[in-house]
């Protein structure tokens, strides 16, 4: 009878079924979830491929390889940047050490927890999902460091957008191809250099 009593006093209660996922509720703002690499201002990296993060991590979820900067293919403002950066989700328990251990604060986490999926390769987040998007200002990296400026200048917040003029640099160690332009270009500047290279496409034919 006792028992019937604690049914009867719950029907009249408050209900707190959520209708997930029809209904999302907004998580609290300090909520653990997917990670983030973060950008300067101009829209280069704030990771510097050091592997504190990956270290850091109690569950190894994290597999870092760092890289030179080139100035012809510069993703961050220092010598260094992550050229390969992944989570792997199935692993990972949203501690937080990782973003603990980052000198850069390259590393932060966003309110996403819908971390769920079919296969085990789409749990392992790549850079390219994990790096931040472009916002107002920002040139997509790789591209030439702000004139004037060094790493310091970066991390003190004194360079707040892409110079004017900033391109993007193509990326060659990613295997792009220079736009159709730049070929024509190499091209012209080969039959400068070789007048005779195209003599037989031209039909002036004249050979000694
Ligand atoms: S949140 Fe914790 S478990 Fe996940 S990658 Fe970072 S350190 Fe590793
Ligand atoms: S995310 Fe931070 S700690 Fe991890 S490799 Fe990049 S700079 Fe180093």
């Amino acid at each position: 009878m006792g028992g019937f009593g604690v049914t009867f006093k719950a029907m009249f209660k408050k209900r707190l079924t959520e209708q997930y996922p029809e209904e999302k509720k907004p998580t609290a703002p300090r909520f653990h979830g997917r990670h983030q690499l973060n950008r300067h201002p101009d829209g280069l990296e704030k990771c510097i491929g050091c592997e504190l993060c990956a270290w850091a991590c109690p569950a190894d979820a994290i597999y870092v390889e760092g890289a030179d900067n080139t100035e012809e293919e510069r993703y961050s403002p220092g010598e260094r940047y992550g050229r390969v950066y992944q989570i792997n989700y199935l692993r990972c328990i949203l501690c937080g050490l990782c973003v603990e251990a980052c000198p850069t604060r390259a590393l932060t986490m966003t309110n996403e927890y819908e971390l769920a999926d079919r296969t085990r390769a789409s749990l392992i987040f790549t850079k390219e999902e994990l790096l931040a998007g472009l916002q107002d200002g920002m040139v997509d990296s790789p591209h030439a460091i702000y004139p004037g400026a060094d790493e310091q200048t970066y991390y003190r917040g004194e360079v707040k957008a892409a110079a004017p003029g900033t391109e993007r640099q193509v990326a060659r160690s990613k295997g792009e191809q220079p736009p159709a332009d730049e070929d024509d270009a190499l091209a012209a500047a080969s039959r400068l250099r070789d007048p005779n290279g195209d003599a037989g496409d031209s039909g002036s034919g004249v050979r000694a």
